[in-house]
């Protein structure tokens, strides 16, 4: 079976996360897909292949015969889809040798990918282009990365002169909705570090996410009959109309930044003339740069609250912190991923996360993830695409690194 074969197979599972859901996973379908891995893993030779309370399924790819000493490396991806957009029946295209002309979508004909419009597509001309039919996503993002990892372990169990120590698997539930790390055992892991393969196009490197907390901002008023309302109305709708106006905007907003430009940005309000809450994300990828952002988002409802009236409740919460910082303290870890992408003949390429991944929140929990690329493209949308030869040179990758780690150089 091809690593097409296998992810032709796995989108047509649908995984589409739910965050109104507690349970974990959060949709049934997640499972489902894990039952099917856990079975193709067992086939495969993997040993200790389980999948916990939780959904989380693990298994080892056994180490090759005198490696059983060298370190423990780990890869993951997660199976869920985004809940921004219909994971049923999907119906993925593949569209062979791709010629480099318009491809329109069958099932909704406006939904049309054209090399003009997009730079990564039009690079793969002649590749074969995996789409799906127009109404759903395709679900590369993550299930390019799960099969990319079944591919190599089934290549490496099957290519025993490729020396490797022991690699542990990992494919988590609900990483669409940030609860992917939540309940991952990584004392169970047991892997001195991971790569998560959850990546855009050949040759993406990712060890830099932001650092994140998300703040929320309550005005307290007064409310009262507007009738009879004179003197006596505090209208908290309106002290949070003026603080968020005073946000800035041409600087610190994510409207006006990219690259390693942080950003205050309010994305949620509850509303009640009575109380009003602003919940404003914080972003930067230096973590110290969160108290400024907070220290000027503070100032500036606290002139409002003044101003207005109104009496204010202010909450701050830590949501992740930028991988980068565990990551600088683990070099070998990102040195071999660069390392496995050049032995494949492609060149790195290195760009900060404007948001953070699992990766981000393993790192902090004791396990190095830097991200590799997986072949994502569009992800989220009914134009998400991949190719054949994206999912190739992600496996051929994973191969590379295996045996970077088993050539036991430290
Ligand atoms: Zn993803």
């Amino acid at each position: 079976m091809s690593v097409l074969d296998r992810f032709l197979r796995y989108v047509t599972i649908d995984t589409r996360a739910d965050e109104s859901s507690s349970s974990c996973p959060s949709t049934p379908g997640q499972l489902v897909l894990q039952r099917l891995l856990a079975q193709e893993l067992g086939a495969i030779g993997l040993t200790d292949v389980l999948i916990d309370e939780h959904g989380y399924l693990m298994a080892t790819v056994p180490p090759t015969r005198g490696a059983e000493g060298l370190p423990v490396i780990g890869l993951v991806a997660h199976v869920d889809t985004s809940p921004e957009m219909d994971g049923a029946n999907v119906k993925p295209i593949v569209h062979r040798a791709w010629d480099g002309s318009d491809i329109v979508l069958p099932d909704d004909p406006s939904a049309v990918l054209r090399a003009t419009d997009d730079a990564a597509l039009a690079a793969q001309i002649g590749h074969d282009i995996v789409t799906a039919s127009g109404t759903t996503l395709l679900g590369a993002d993550d299930k390019a990365g799960v099969a990319a990892i079944v591919e190599a372990a089934a290549q490496l169990i099957s290519h025993p002169e490729i020396r490797h120590g022991a690699i542990r698997i990992a494919f988590t539930p609900d990483e669409e909705i940030g609860r992917g790390a939540d309940r991952f055992d990584v004392t169970r892991f047991g892997a001195v570090c991971a790569y998560t393969l959850d990546g855009g196009g050949a040759g993406e490197l990712e060890f830099e996410s932001f650092s994140a907390d998300v703040m929320r901002i309550t005005f307290v008023g007064f409310n009262t009959h507007p009738g009879y309302a004179r003197g006596t109305m505090v209208n908290a709708i309106k002290a949070a109309a003026r603080f968020i106006d005073r946000l800035p905007a041409d600087r610190l907003s994510p409207e006006s930044t990219a690259g390693h430009d942080g950003y205050v940005h309010p994305y949620q309000i509850d509303a009640s003339v009575d109380r009003t809450s602003v919940r404003v994300l914080l972003r930067d990828f230096v973590t110290a740069a969160l108290r400024e952002q907070q220290a000027l988002v503070e100032s500036l409802a606290h002139a409002v609250a003044r101003e207005t009236g109104t009496r204010l409740e202010i909450e701050v919460r830590e949501q992740y912190r930028n991988m980068r910082e565990v990551l600088d303290q683990h070099p070998v870890v990102v040195e071999r991923a660069r390392e496995a992408i050049r032995r494949v003949g492609l060149t790195p390429i290195e760009k900060p996360i404007r948001g953070g991944t699992d990766g981000s929140r393993l790192s902090f929990m004791g396990l190095p993830t830097p991200n590799l690329f997986a072949g994502e493209h569009n992800f989220h949308s009914r134009l998400e695409w991949t190719s054949r030869q994206d999912l190739e040179r992600a496996v051929a990758t994973v191969v590379e690194l295996a045996r970077l780690w088993g050539s036991g150089a430290a």
